[in-house]
Parts: structure tokens; sequence; C-alpha cells
């Protein structure tokens, strides 16, 4: 028996085997093409971090039938993918796309640099469940901040108004503890009464159910911030006896950067939960030389068997809501109560000096902020401009421009905080316990979002590590980088058919060109797209091709089993 006829059997076994049929003489097989599309000729990037090395890949309906030598005769369709690499769709981990994908279905800023699935919910803030506390009061925020009729209440509710819009690609959500505390007793500072608690747990017992991958905290934001460890370990020990992933925007990624991860690792030591540290940085010049200890302390928990990993993007800058500089006593109860706060003539002196305070702590100082986003038109004349040059156009000081800015807008201003050094950056992507999450939203250069001058990331984070990380400054190569945004998110989350190219794996993939593919976004001009991307596959159907969006929308709601 030749080889190649050996491998042939293969592939057709593998492919019916694939689609639970009963296996037809070979003959009858002869006469009917085995896969729906074949990309012959590309070279296989297959997500393990591996080599790549040269393959076809065979694809039936919404899975990946098999790897190897395939002959054109015996597909429906080919694509020539030749002199091209073929990776796993990227999975990011970490996107705020909750609202973002029913505003902009089509998730040109992510499909079109390869994002096959994206995890949503983080930091905390999720879209479901809302319900509970002044629910009409935050479904107003919703549609003024997000254009989004936010007419769900549960987690099943949210996941039906997702399938319905239809969307690009597919959506893992995780429950913001934030939102559930919100929902439970409104944004105040105080513990939980043990009925209370019981309420939550109750919430994440009902969220998981309905399919929801996890939990997320934001215990920089309000309401997060109010939380006490031991709330958290609570809930995320029923999260641990589900599977479930625990993500953490850690309580402070300054001045008590290494107390954060060491509170995040206590957590997963305590409950066993796998923990997701979320957008790893150490922020403000005079925290930077706490970094590498930083990544000590997570290689060192994980030596020591604790599940922690963590994630970053590949910029030198974050970005956020410009309320984050308030003390966390002026945050409390929302918006209404922090504009009231704002306003008092006896308290402005004081929050004047405390936020002053932040802000000389983290970023460093007023220029090193620039404003994305506002919601008045009036106030459409700052966005792009930082503190200094605001307050210079107000003939104000620094500190009393931002003061103003969260008056005049109701709190809801949106900016780029240039924190980090580019020698951390690396620092952090290059460690093997570390991978890629964009922090992005799904959007496109139309509507709301043209109107923002938003962090690069949404369009170009995933291109980026391509182009710059791997191809201009030699960081790790392509299989490493891609290993860091697929089967090491995909493993993380708990997603066991998708991150990797074999058979039996959902046919979420993209092929690109590795010499031209770069990121086009920049903090001047965001809203572009990146070069080199060439096809986009989710679930077996092409959302990019020849580097034009299909227009198609065969993403799906990913539910844990
Ligand atoms: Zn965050």
């Amino acid at each position: 028996m030749s080889e190649a006829f050996t491998r042939r059997r293969f592939l057709r076994e593998g492919s019916a085997a694939a689609l639970g049929l009963a296996l037809f003489p070979p003959w009858r097989i002869e006469a009917t093409p085995t896969f729906d599309l074949v990309l012959k000729g590309g070279t296989l990037l297959d997500g393990t971090g591996g080599p790549a090395w040269p393959a076809d890949l065979g694809i039936v309906g919404d899975t990946i039938a098999a790897v190897g030598a395939i002959a054109p005769e015996q597909s429906r369709r080919v694509l020539d993918i030749s002199g091209l690499h073929v990776a796993p769709g990227f999975i990011d981990i970490h996107s705020h796309s909750d609202g973002g994908i029913l505003a902009y279905p089509g998730a040109e800023s992510r499909v079109l640099q390869g994002v096959t699935t994206e995890v949503t919910g983080n930091c905390g803030f999720s879209a479901a469940p809302l319900v509970g506390f002044d629910v009409e009061t935050r479904r107003r925020t919703w549609r003024e901040e997000e254009g989004v009729e936010a007419d769900w209440s549960d987690v099943a509710s949210y996941f039906d108004r997702l399938e319905k819009a239809g969307i690009a690609l597919n959506q893992i959500l995780l429950l913001g503890q934030g939102t559930l505390r919100e929902n439970a007793i409104g944004p105040v500072d105080r513990p939980l009464s043990p009925e209370e608690m019981k309420g939550v747990l109750h919430a994440v017992e009902e969220g998981l159910d309905q399919g929801a991958f996890g939990l997320s905290t934001g215990l920089e934001y309000v309401p997060g911030s109010y939380t006490p460890t031991e709330e958290i370990v609570e809930t995320t020990s029923l999260v641990a006896r589900r599977g479930g992933l625990y993500a953490s925007h850690i309580r402070n990624e300054g001045a008590r950067l290494l107390e954060a991860i060491n509170e995040a690792i206590e957590i997963g030591r305590r409950t066993s939960v796998r923990v997701q540290i979320s957008h790893l940085k150490a922020s403000g010049r005079s925290h930077w030389d706490a970094q590498a200890a930083a990544l000590d302390l997570i290689e060192a928990a994980r030596a020591a068997g604790v599940g922690v990993l963590a994630d970053a993007y590949p910029y030198t800058a974050y970005s956020t809501g410009l309320s984050i500089f308030l003390p966390a006593w002026v945050r409390e109860g929302g918006a209404e109560a922090l504009v009231a706060r704002l306003r008092d003539p006896e308290l402005r002196p004081r929050i004047r000096q405390e936020t002053m305070a932040e802000v000389l702590a983290d970023p460093g100082n007023f220029e090193l902020i620039v404003i994305s986003s506002v919601l008045r038109p009036g106030n459409r004349a700052v966005v792009g401009k930082n503190l200094v040059e605001i307050a210079e156009d107000w003939k104000l000081e620094p500190i009393d421009a931002l003061l103003r800015l969260l008056e005049e807008e109701r709190a809801s201003v949106g900016f780029i905080g240039h924190g980090m050094s580019a020698e951390n950056v690396e620092m952090v992507l290059a460690h093997p316990l570390v991978m890629i999450g964009s922090d992005g939203v799904s959007m496109a250069p139309v509507g709301k979002a043209a109107e923002a001058r938003p962090h690069p990331r949404s369009y170009g984070a995933f291109a980026r590590v391509l182009s710059h990380y791997v191809r201009e400054r030699r960081l790790f190569g392509l299989p490493t980088a891609v290993k860091k945004m697929t089967s090491m998110p995909a493993d993380q989350i708990g997603l066991r058919d998708r991150g990797r190219l074999a058979r039996g794996q959902k046919a979420d993939l993209l092929v690109f060109e590795a010499d031209v593919v770069a990121d086009r976004a920049s903090f001047a001009a965001p809203h572009q797209y990146p070069a080199g991307i060439v096809h986009v596959l989710v679930n077996g159907v092409a959302v990019v091709e020849r580097g034009a969006h299909t227009g198609a929308r065969p993403g799906r709601v990913l539910r844990k089993a």
C-alpha cells in the first residue's frame, strides 16, 4: 500500500468520522468531493507554538476535517494560499465588546485583524445580568454611552439578543462581579450582608447555568473597589467548582501593584480557581521598577501550583474612564452623586488635592493624559488633546480642566494614559506566562465610534504583535506569537474546540502575509485596519476575503457546557 493511498484513506475516514457519518464504500467517496473547502498550499502555524509546516486544510461545514496533502478534486471549493501563512483565528481573552458587538455586529475592528472569538464581561463589568438596582437609569446610560437599547435582563436574554442581531465573530461572556454587586445593592461602599451575598451567589450560579465562562473583577473601579477579598473568595469558590475562569483587573497597577498581584494569587491559592491577571502592567514612571517583581510573583505562584496566567496588550499606553483619578469616596453612588460632590464648594478643594496626587502617581503628569471620548457635542474639540493643552485653551490649571470635564460630562470621559515603558511592555509580552489580550472593542469608523479617538488596540493589537514585536523587535518567533493569541487563551478559558489547527477543531482561522502584516492604527489616527490579513474564516464561513469584510455574520455565542 503506497503512502499516498494510506494518507488519502486517512483523510476520507477522518472527515467522515468528524461528520458523524457511517463510512461510505471508497468508490462512492471518489465520486463526491469530501470537503466543502480546501485551503491549498499554505504554511501552517497550528497554534501550539511548534514550527510552521506546509500543509493543506480540508474543511467540512464549520469544522477542520483534515490537515495534510489534499488533492483539489476532493473539494467543492479550493482556495490557493501558496506563499501565505494560516493560523487559528485569534482568541481575544480580554475585550469589552459586550455593547460594541451590538452597535457594530460586523465587528470590523476585530475580524479585519484576525480575531474570531472575543471574551467580554471583563474588568468587573458585564452587559448581563442587568437587573435590580436602578435598572432604568442604567439602561439609559447604555443608550447614551453605547447607543444600545439594553432590553435584556439575564444572561440568556442577552445571548438571545446577540443571536438575533447576527454577529461576525464568536462571543464568550464572563460575569462582571461589579455588575452583580451593583445589581444587588448599587454602587455603595459596604460589605454585603449574608442575605445579599446569597443573592449574588445565586446570580453567579444562574449566569454559569446560562453559559457564562466565569467571573471578572474590576477592583480599581466602583463598585469593585468596595469588595473585600473574602467576598471574592466566596464567589470564586463557586466559579472554581464549576470549572470557570476568574479574570481580574487587580486593585492597583501602580504604587501597590505587587500587593494587588498577591491578592489575585491568594484568591487562586485558596479556591483553586484558574486566575487570569488582566492587562498586566506597571503604570506610572515611578512604579516601572516593580514590573520584573510582578512577573516573579506570578512565576513563583505558578510553580507552587496556582493556575495563574496574565494577558497584556502591545502598547505603552492604557485607556479607561477619567473618573478613575477621583478618590473612591467621590465615585460612590454613581454619576449623579459624583457630580453633586464635584459641585460642592466645601468638598471641591479636597477632591482637587486627592485627584492631583492620583494623576501624579499614574501616569505621572497631565501631558500624558489624552482625552479619547466625550458625550457632549460641545466638548468635542477636546478629543485628541492632552490635559495641558485643554487647560491652555480653557485658561485653567490642568487639574481644574480635568474636574471641569468630569463635571460637564457627568463623569463619562474616556482617556488614554501614556503610563508604561517600552522595555516593560516587551518584558511582559515575552514572558512565557503572558498571552495577548487587546482590551479593545468591536467598532468601525462610522457612527458613534468615529466621533471618538479611541486607543488603537481595538483595530491593531494582534497585527501589531506580528509586525512590531515579531518582525521588527524579534521579541519572539511567529509560532510563539500565534500560540499567545490562540491555544494559550483557549486553554485558559476552557475552550476545547478552538485555538488550534487540527482535525475536529472549529474552522476559525486566518490567512496572512507574514512579511506584510502590520497594524496601521495609531494614537493620532486609530480608525485604520491592518495590512496583510488576507482571509478570515469564522465557523467555516469567510468573514474576510482578500482583505475585505464579506458582510457575513457566522459568529456564535459560545456557552460553557
Ligand atoms: Zn481593566
